[in-house]
């Protein structure tokens, strides 16, 4: 007789194995079934954790090499790059570990092999060996996140064209390095490298980085990454790669139709990801997709069969760790009969570049097209005090509140720790706060917070500082 459960994940991811944990909370006898032989998906393994811990590696790396201008003098810093990856490799071993372990304090069973469905209520799980394993479920929770894309007809070898996992595992530091869109993943590895040493040059298809976030704050992400040695081809079509021994050649063409050759040792396709349903036998229980091959669902996260649910990259919305947990907390809670929700308008983006880009709810763009009539407040870091006492002080927050009823509805954000600050207006708005109830909040000085409060001061041009 195979093991029963009443509630089974597909995928140990941050959707995945949080929706196990709280559905164990809840009290369901739960499983989580993972293929990568490591728990915590794409994030902890290679995406999330081991881009951030080279991100901050090689800033400090870059950080140090400047210090005798500070009044710091220190030896020759030599580069170091299989203990950078070793440092790297810890960090994503250690966070793991504590998934496992996670899954055990909260009694969540787990399956080490890929699932895929017999029925709507029995999986099948086969290990490394081959082996079968079967196990019947009353709902079952798809968590199978997403998988890098590339370009038409070109294969990555994860040596000479990489996608972001060949990226983070270089043996050593590539003397020019084409990436090609200039998004999340190419802004972010391509600043690594940039700071280790590598001639980076990205090209990207539009006219502007980082398709989406509000235009201003794009405009001046592209000027300071400029600053800082990265060379960007704009409006530039990638027509073909060809791979020679330990190089490629990749050829472009731009919006004049004017070719352009590029050659380098390795090239980063960071085109974007799709959603992950290889193996899963979907087709056999009929769940439907939708036109971009991602498990449609309806609000509470349910398939068109009713006790198969699907959360995080596999299904619509931005791929992201943290709206994939929310997700995966939201769809437990409904599973357990209580009201889980997440709520879209709310769901933070934040890049982990020098400095750090952050944006929430709606840009300028979006509240024009929708006719929304607006007020902006923005502060500059440059008369931040603390931002200004350890030189830092590059970028600036800006706050879009409605013009009626001074609601926030979105806030845009370039400087250091941005990421962090973006918290509180997230929170100011899931409370419903105005941009004077930001403003009334004393916040500590010298803070890089004080940026927020005194942006939300300029909402009603009432700033002190500017
Ligand atoms: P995943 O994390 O992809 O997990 C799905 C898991 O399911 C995988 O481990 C896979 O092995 C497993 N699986 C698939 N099929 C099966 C099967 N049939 N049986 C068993 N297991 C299966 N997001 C952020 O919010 N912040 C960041 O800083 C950030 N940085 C990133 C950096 C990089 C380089 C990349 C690539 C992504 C980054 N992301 C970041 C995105 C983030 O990693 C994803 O949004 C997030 O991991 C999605 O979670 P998920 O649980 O839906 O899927
Ligand atoms: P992306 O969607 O962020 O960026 C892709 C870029 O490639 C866009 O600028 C697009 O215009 C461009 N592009 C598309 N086709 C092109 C072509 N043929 N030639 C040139 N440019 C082209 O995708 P990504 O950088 O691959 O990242 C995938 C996803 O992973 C992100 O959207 C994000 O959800 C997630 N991620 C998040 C973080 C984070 O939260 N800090 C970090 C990395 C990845």
């Amino acid at each position: 007789m195979s093991d029963k459960f009443q509630a089974v994940v597909i995928g140990g991811g941050p959707g995945g194995y949080v929706c196990a944990i709280r559905l164990a909370q809840l009290g369901l006898k739960t499983a989580c079934i993972e293929s990568r032989g490591s728990l915590g998906g794409t994030c902890l393994n290679i995406g999330c954790i081991p881009s951030k811990s080279l991100l901050n590696l090689s800033e400090e790396y870059h950080k140090v090499q400047n210090l005798s201008n500070k009044g710091i003098e220190i030896g020759e810093v030599k580069l170091n790059l299989p203990k950078m990856m070793k440092s790297k490799d810890k960090a994503v071993t250690v966070l793991t570990k504590g998934v496992e372990f996670l899954l055990k304090k909260n009694k969540v069973t787990y399956f080490k092999g890929a699932g895929s469905f017999k029925s709507k209520n029995e999986i099948s799980i086969r290990d490394e060996k081959k082996n079968e394993t079967l196990i019947q479920a009353d709902k079952v929770i798809i968590a199978t996140g997403s998988l890098p894309v590339s370009l038409p007809g070109i294969a990555f070898d994860e040596k000479v064209i990489v996608s972001s996992t060949g990226a983070l595992k270089f043996e050593k530091v590539p003397k020019k390095m084409i990436v090609v869109g200039g998004g999340y993943i190419g802004l972010e590895m391509g600043s690594v490298w940039s700071r280790l040493g590598t001639e980076v040059h990205v090209v990207e298809f539009l006219d502007h980085i980082t398709p989406g976030m509000d235009k201003e704050i794009s405009t001046e992400f592209m000027k300071i990454l400029k600053k800082q040695g990265i060379n960007f081809h704009m409006q530039h079509k990638v027509e073909k790669i060809k791979k020679l021994n330990s190089s490629a050649v990749v050829s472009t063409k731009d919006k004049n139709g004017a070719q352009k050759d590029f050659e380098s040792d390795v090239v980063l396709i960071s085109v974007g990801r799709k959603p992950n349903t290889n193996g899963l036998n979907l087709e056999k229980i009929g769940i439907e997709l939708d036109e971009k091959n991602r498990v449609k669902t309806n609000k509470s996260f349910q398939t068109n069969i009713d006790n198969i649910y699907a959360i995080g990259d596999v299904i619509t919305g931005p791929m992201l760790a943290h709206k994939a947990e929310d997700e995966g907390i939201a769809v437990a809670e409904n599973i357990a009969g209580q009201s889980g929700h997440v709520n879209y308008d709310t769901i933070p983006g934040v890049i982990y570049t020098t400095p750090e880009v952050a944006s929430i709810g709606k840009t300028e763009e979006q509240l024009k097209e929708k006719n929304i009539n607006y007020k902006t407040g923005k502060f500059s870091f440059m008369a931040n005090s603390r931002a200004k006492a350890i030189d830092d002080a590059e970028g600036f927050v800006k706050i879009l509140a409605d013009a009626n009823t001074d609601k926030v509805l979105g806030a845009h954000l370039i400087g250091p720790h941005a990421g962090e600050l973006i918290a509180e207006i997230g929170i100011a708005m899931e409370f419903g706060a105005s941009s004077e109830d930001i403003a009334r909040t004393c916040h500590a000085h010298p803070t890089f917070s004080e940026a927020v409060k005194e942006a939300a001061l300029s909402v009603d041009k009432r700033a002190i500082h500017s």
